[in-house]
């Protein structure tokens, strides 16, 4: 029993040596890609329930690898933040975003508000508020029009800092909104405090919609309790007619989903609002 303990031992070392060897290749991968501009941006379509028209778009983080192809965020994001790589590649993330979006201003596209999603571990060790500065500053993109995206875990942790730089933030005139709204621990005393513009429902609380009574008095109350904050409410992951119109029916102002569109390279999402434009 005891060879076969210490057989077992070795395995596990193995494996564990082999883990950590597969995450360090991942993440000196990942720092290549960063540099070389491997890095995409997929833009999600926000539209405003009453109008129905697109308002805006959520930034979503791809990796094209010359080998594997299109490489979505779950096999990344972590190991970014364990590494810091979160870092350069969070900021790489605004600028781009900026870019883009100043980009399409430029083309007389309609104006939109675009989102970016910030991890916590960015939040709290690199000088957020600075590098959001340096890349509004450096594309032109008005601060009013870019939003940025940050969980209730970042804002749990450490809450004195957190609201320093949402304080930043908000001078500089950026929105902020909480992703992942429900899932997390913020309290109504909290939100009061924090300079919140939008509340992100997240898509486990309308995946089951209209028919899941507990899910539906949880929206209705989000969107009560935004709307009572003076907040914005936006709801994730719509992907019927049935969910929108229960949405809508309960003052939802804005939604994203599959049912208008999957997250789109640039030159597609352009595409779909340049006919949005001519309807
Ligand atoms: P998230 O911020 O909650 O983003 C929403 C995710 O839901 C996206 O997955 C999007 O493609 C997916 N989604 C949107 N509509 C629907 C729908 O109707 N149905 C379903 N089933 N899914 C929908 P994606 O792009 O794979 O991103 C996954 C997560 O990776 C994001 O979740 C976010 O936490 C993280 N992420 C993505 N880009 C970035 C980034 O630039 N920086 C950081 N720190 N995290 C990022
Ligand atoms: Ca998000
Ligand atoms: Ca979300
Ligand atoms: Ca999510």
């Amino acid at each position: 029993a005891k060879a076969q303990g210490r057989g077992a031992w070795c395995f596990f070392h193995e494996a564990m040596t082999q883990a950590a060897r597969e995450r360090l290749a991942l993440e000196s991968r990942l720092r290549t890609a960063i540099t070389q501009g491997h890095l995409r941006l997929y833009y999600q379509p926000q539209v405003d329930m009453a109008s129905g028209r697109i308002v805006g778009a959520e930034a979503l983080v791809r990796w094209q690898d010359p080998q594997e192809g299109l490489i979505p965020p779950a096999r990344f994001i972590a190991v970014a933040e364990t590494s810091g790589v979160i870092g350069p590649l969070g900021e790489w993330v605004v600028r781009e975003a900026c870019r883009q979006g100043q980009q399409w201003r430029a083309a007389g596209l309609p104006d939109l508000t675009l989102a970016v999603n910030v991890s916590p571990r960015q939040f709290h060790l690199t000088d957020l508020a600075g590098a959001t500065a340096a890349a509004l500053a450096e594309t032109g993109f008005p601060p009013s029009r870019l939003e940025l995206e940050i969980t209730e875990t970042a804002l749990a942790e450490r809450t004195e800092d957190a609201r320093t730089t949402l304080l930043r933030l908000r001078a500089l005139g950026v929105r902020l909104a909480i992703d992942d709204f429900g899932t997390g621990y913020s309290s109504l005393g909290q939100l009061k405090q924090l300079p919140i513009d939008v509340l992100k429902i997240d898509r486990g609380f309308i995946q089951d919609l209209p028919a899941s009574a507990d899910d539906l008095a949880i929206s209705t109350a989000i969107i009560a309790m935004g709307h009572s904050l003076g907040l914005d409410v936006l709801a994730e992951g719509v992907e019927t007619e049935a969910q929108l119109a229960c949405l809508r029916e309960r003052g939802c102002d804005h939604y994203q989903g599959y049912l208008c569109s999957r997250p789109l390279p640039a030159e597609a999402f352009e595409a779909l609002l340049r006919a949005q434009a001519h309807s």
